[in-house]
Parts: C-alpha cells; sequence; structure tokens
C-alpha cells in the first residue's frame, strides 16, 4: 500500500527511489495547513541523471514488441487499481478534492492505461500509391524519443497519466515533472511503474520548481518533445524558451462557456451546470465559467442554479469523503476567486449564492469557498472572458442563438463549450459555431478518453486522449522503395 512516507523526499530516476539531494519543498494540506510532508528540489545534476536514465531506456524500450508494451501496461493499470484507496487518500492530502472523487480519477487513471496498453498493439503504417507501379512508398511511425511532461495539480493523476500512457505506448521513455504542490501523486504513479515491472529507466519522476525544474527540461537538448498541461501564460513561456528544436504538445487554459436555449430541459441544465462549474471546486480546464440563458427562462434558471448551488456540500475531503466539494489547492486561485467576485460585484453582478468561505471551526484553517453564482454579468467583467480556476460561474441572458454564440466565442481561449437543447436545429446550430475543441451538448462530461481531447487558441497544440493522444508521441517516417522486375520474368 502507497503511503507518503515512502516516497518523502524521493525522486525516481533509473528504476530506483533515490533520496533528494535537496529535499527542501513542504508540501502542505489545503484543508488543515499541516504539512503533508517534504519533497526534493531536483539540482541540475539529478535532472541530468533522470534525462540520461530516460535516454539509456529508450532504445530498448522502443525496440520492445508493442506487445510487451501492452503488457506492461495493462499491469500497471492493476497494480494501481488495486491500491486505489490509498492513492486517493495520498491525492486528497495534498490536493483537498474529497476522497471519493480522488479515488475516482485513480480509476481513471487504470483505465488510461488499458486503453493506450490497446492502442500499443495498434500502431499501423501505411501504403501510399506512387505514380509509378515500379514505387512503393510505406509511411511507418516511430516512436519520438524522450519526452518532458509538466503537469498541473488540479488532477494530479490523469493529467500525469494521458501523457506517461500514450508516450509508453508509442515506444518513447519520459521524465515527469509533477506541480510543486502535488508531487506525490506523481511519484506514487512511478511507485507503482516500478511494481509494475516497467523496465528501469523508463519512467522518471524529478520534482521541484516549476520555473526551474520544468523550464530545466524544456531547455534540455536531450528531451525530445515536451507534453505540457498549465496555464496559458506558462504555455507561452515553454514554447517561447525552447533552446532546441523539440516537439511540443500545450494543454492550456481556458475559459468555457455553456449556453441553455429556451428548449433545453432546465433540469438536466441546472444539474449540469453545477456539477460543471463547481466540481473538484471548479479548479477544472473545462469548468464552466460562464452561462448565457435564453432570457425567456433566464430568472427560472437562476434561481433553480442558485439553490442548487447552496445545496452542495463542502467539507475536509479527508473527514468527509463523499462532500461534493473540498478546499481549493491552495491560497493563489483562492485569491483569484474572490478578485473575480469583487470586479464582477463592483460591475453590477448580482450575488445569488455563495460568495464567502463557509462558516465554523472546520473551515478556519483550509482554502474553503462556498460554490458561488452571479447574476448579470457582462464581458466588462474578468468572470466572463479569464479563466477563474473556482467554484464561481457568471450567468447572463441572450435574446437569440446568434447572439449566444458570438459571447461564447468572445474570448481567446477555445477548450471546451457546452450547450443544452431538446432541439435538434438548435444543437445542429450551435455545435457547428462554437469555436472550441469539445463541444458537449446535453452533458457536461465533454471528454472520454476514445476521442481526441485538446484546445484551440490559446487553450493549446495538439491532442491527448484517444488515438491521437499517441500519435502526438510519433514521428512518421516515409520509406520509398524502387524495385525492378525480377530477372527472367
Ligand atoms: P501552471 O502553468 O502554473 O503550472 C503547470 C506546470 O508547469 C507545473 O508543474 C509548474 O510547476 C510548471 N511550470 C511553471 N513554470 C514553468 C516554467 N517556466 N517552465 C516549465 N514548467 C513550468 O499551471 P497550474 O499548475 O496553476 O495549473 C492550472 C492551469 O492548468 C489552468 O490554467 C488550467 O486551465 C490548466 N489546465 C489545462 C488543462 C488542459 O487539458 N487544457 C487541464 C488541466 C489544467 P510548479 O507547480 O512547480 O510551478
Amino acid at each position: 500500500m502507497i503511503v507518503v512516507e515512502n516516497l518523502e523526499g524521493k525522486l525516481l530516476i533509473g528504476g530506483v527511489l533515490v533520496a533528494a539531494e535537496a529535499p527542501s519543498i513542504e508540501v502542505t494540506n489545503p484543508a488543515t495547513g499541516e504539512v503533508v510532508g517534504t519533497t526534493g528540489a531536483a539540482t541540475p545534476r539529478e535532472i541530468e541523471a533522470a534525462v540520461a536514465a530516460a535516454h539509456a531506456a529508450f532504445g530498448s524500450w522502443a525496440d520492445l514488441p508493442a506487445k510487451a508494451r501492452s503488457r506492461h501496461l495493462h499491469k500497471l493499470a492493476d497494480v494501481i487499481a488495486s491500491d486505489a484507496d490509498a492513492m486517493a487518500r495520498l491525492m486528497t492530502l495534498e490536493q483537498g478534492k474529497p476522497v471519493n472523487e480522488a479515488r475516482g480519477e485513480i480509476l481513471k487513471l487504470a483505465e488510461t492505461c488499458h486503453f493506450y496498453a490497446e492502442e500499443a498493439v495498434r500502431i499501423h503504417g501505411e501504403t501510399i500509391p506512387n505514380d509509378s507501379n515500379d514505387f512503393e512508398s510505406t509511411v511507418v511511425r516511430e516512436p519520438i524519443g524522450v519526452v518532458g511532461a509538466i503537469t498541473p495539480w488540479n488532477y494530479p493523476a490523469e493529467l500525469v497519466g494521458w501523457k506517461l500512457c500514450g508516450a509508453l505506448a508509442a515506444g518513447c521513455t519520459i521524465v515527469i515533472k509533477p506541480a510543486e504542490i502535488t508531487p506525490f501523486t506523481a511519484l506514487a504513479i512511478g511507485a507503482k511503474c516500478i511494481e509494475a515491472g516497467i523496465p528501469s529507466g523508463v519512467v522518471n519522476v524529478i520534482t521541484g520548481p516549476g520555473s526551474v525544474v520544468g523550464q530545466a527540461l524544456v531547455e534540455h537538448a536531450g528531451i525530445d518533445k515536451i507534453a505540457f498541461t498549465g496555464s496559458s501564460k506558462v504555455g507561452l513561456q515553454i514554447q517561447r524558451s525552447a533552446t532546441s528544436v523539440k516537439r511540443m504538445t500545450l494543454e492550456l487554459g481556458g475559459n468555457c462557456p455553456m449556453i441553455v436555449t429556451e428548449k433545453a430541459d432546465l433540469d438536466a441544465a441546472v444539474a449540469g451546470a453545477t456539477r460543471r462549474a463547481f466540481r473538484n471546486c471548479g479548479q477544472i480546464c473545462i469548468a464552466i465559467n460562464r452561462i448565457y440563458v435564453a432570457r425567456t427562462v433566464y430568472d427560472e434558471f437562476l434561481d433553480k442554479l442558485a439553490q442548487s448551488a447552496d445545496a452542495l456540500r463542502v467539507a475536509d475531503g479527508i473527514q468527509d469523503p463523499a462532500a461534493d466539494l473540498g478546499p481549493m489547492a491552495s491560497a493563489e486561485p483562492l485569491a483569484k476567486t474572490r478578485m473575480h467576485l469583487e470586479d464582477a460585484q463592483s460591475k453590477g453582478a448580482r450575488l445569488l449564492a455563495g460568495g464567502a468561505a463557509p462558516i465554523g471551526a472546520d473551515y478556519v484553517n483550509g482554502f474553503f469557498f462556498r460554490p458561488t453564482v452571479l447574476a448579470d454579468c457582462t464581458h466588462e467583467m474578468m468572470i466572463m472572458t479569464e479563466e477563474t480556476f473556482g467554484p464561481i460561474v457568471g450567468v447572463a441572458p441572450f435574446d437569440g442563438l446568434a447572439e449566444a454564440v458570438g459571447k461564447s466565442n468572445d474570448t481567446p481561449y477555445g477548450l471546451a463549450s457546452y450547450v443544452y437543447s431538446k432541439d435538434a436545429d438548435e444543437i445542429r446550430y450551435l455545435s457547428r459555431r462554437l469555436d472550441y475543441g469539445n463541444v458537449a451538448v446535453n452533458t457536461v462530461d465533454a471528454g472520454i478518453i476514445n476521442a481526441p481531447y485538446g484546445g484551440r487558441k490559446h487553450s493549446g497544440v495538439g491532442y491527448e486522449h484517444g488515438r491521437e493522444g499517441m500519435l502526438e508521441y510519433m514521428n512518421f517516417k516515409h520509406v520509398r522503395v524502387r524495385y525492378d522486375l525480377p530477372e527472367g520474368v
């Protein structure tokens, strides 16, 4: 069973959990402020060692038959799933989400391992027609090499898993740099890789500040691809600062709209909005940040949404594993949530639910905030155009579908959007015009592991999930052969 104590002050380099040279970073429980444990700030020597280990392992991992790589990933899924309770508890301690939700995330990580285990054996090539039958072109797919994976804190297991599994299925090796505030989940996944018998050096985990350790991977000539999930600001910085040419996948921030038309099932829309605006305290790149509601059903929708938000239970996710919301992960997103709330209210938004931390002794030491609903929001307010990453949603009325689309597309982001309508013509009109990588209709579960997931505009480049999520770790090689007729034919 995985426990923090076995991971404290450790880095995973070359198949071994080694003691970090500088175990200097305290990880705190966002519900209580208590120190969960200490992790290392990887030194230049440790970063070099991790990249070197990944390089040393690359040739034999890439050469392994796809079926063998597949078996390793299936096994990894099994060892993760069989320890899901302990891994979930560990995640809650450092990230804050209630244990039941953390457990769901761990099981989805296991599902990701199984999915890419199956994709590993489907790395097909292509045969391309030439102008003459004397020539034949084949396109083969080869692993890129060593991947540097840099991940945020909001989904500390899944966001590592999408990169890890896609890369390993493709035949790449990997160095993972998790967020500074949630390193233990990534280290636990690394420990599970050892337990699953994945060869030494294929998976390495180094911890430490992003601006130092993450940036070192970006600038390292031995890293062939950066797979990054995080803010648009840091994504742009990474794109600008790479000092050697390398492939990049950037999964960045969002400011996701929801459109509720007159023909929507209003109760379903309210349930969807409640789930996707407030789950994980809104700390989801595909969280609903803003809702446009047909004016004819606006007041009814607002009443129901406010009631639904007020009914959510906020608690320490260790003490109350089935709570709806835990604390926010750190002081930073909480401060931004308060800032967006104040900005909106100063510009005329009406507060209908939440707006403050819950009251009581259980909440005083944590980063708690009640789910918050604001009405009559406009695009002059930050909440309608910038990512909040907190449990707050802005709502505004619209008078026609064209206006709803115009407002929905009126931000630099293009990650996910949501539509509630029971009318097929409306659904077609809206889904075709929303400039987003994902459009979810009458559901707020925008992503599934089998389908590509990626943002447009400032929300990123490249894809995770699906077959496409594995092809991002592959080079295409064109082999063109000239054949002559055999002699004597
Ligand atoms: P950040 O961009 O601040 O950090 C993401 C990761 O990058 C962390 O590991 C961080 O390390 C590291 N990092 C920071 N600076 C650098 C640098 N200069 N070079 C290399 N790495 C660096 O994002 P958050 O962790 O705050 O995560 C929230 C963001 O992630 C939101 O904007 C959210 O929308 C986005 N996100 C996008 C998703 C998508 O699929 N599109 C999914 C989930 C989240 P450290 O923690 O040590 O600073």
